[in-house]
């Protein structure tokens, strides 16, 4: 089955997967590296970030990121779900298709080049 409206094809996808799941990885395992080790199970936290964001430790641990590194994780997190979901590569706001330039450089971008840039300058 193919997916509706992705930019990338099954192959490519597989790739991105790949991808966002090793760059996840390296942030958990940074971090739990500077942890408490007893408190963190890595592959538990590793399952599935954005559901297990009630558990207290769950949210420590987010709390034990710096702004940049959490914000990336929970980007790959809702990166991995659209994949799941053929949403991949689909412009959160817009629903256009995010370049594929942008996707390699960025894989885990919700948004497309226009929308990126029109909530930077709301921001400022
Ligand atoms: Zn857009």
């Amino acid at each position: 089955m193919p997916n509706k409206g992705s930019v990338l094809s099954k192959k490519e996808l597989d790739a991105v997967k790949d991808n966002l799941i090793e760059r996840r990885h390296e942030i958990i395992h940074k971090l739990s590296e500077v942890q408490d080790q007893s408190k963190m199970n890595e592959t538990d936290i590793a399952q599935d970030l954005a559901d297990k964001a009630e558990s207290s430790y769950t949210k420590e641990f987010l709390l034990s990121l710096s702004n940049a590194e959490r914000e990336e994780l929970l980007q790959i997190d809702a990166a991995l779900k659209r994949i799941a979901r053929g949403e991949y590569g689909l412009c959160r706001t817009c629903q256009k298709e995010i370049g594929k330039k942008r996707l390699a450089a960025i894989p885990w971008t919700p948004l497309c080049i226009e929308c990126q840039e029109q909530s930077e300058s709301e921001a400022t």
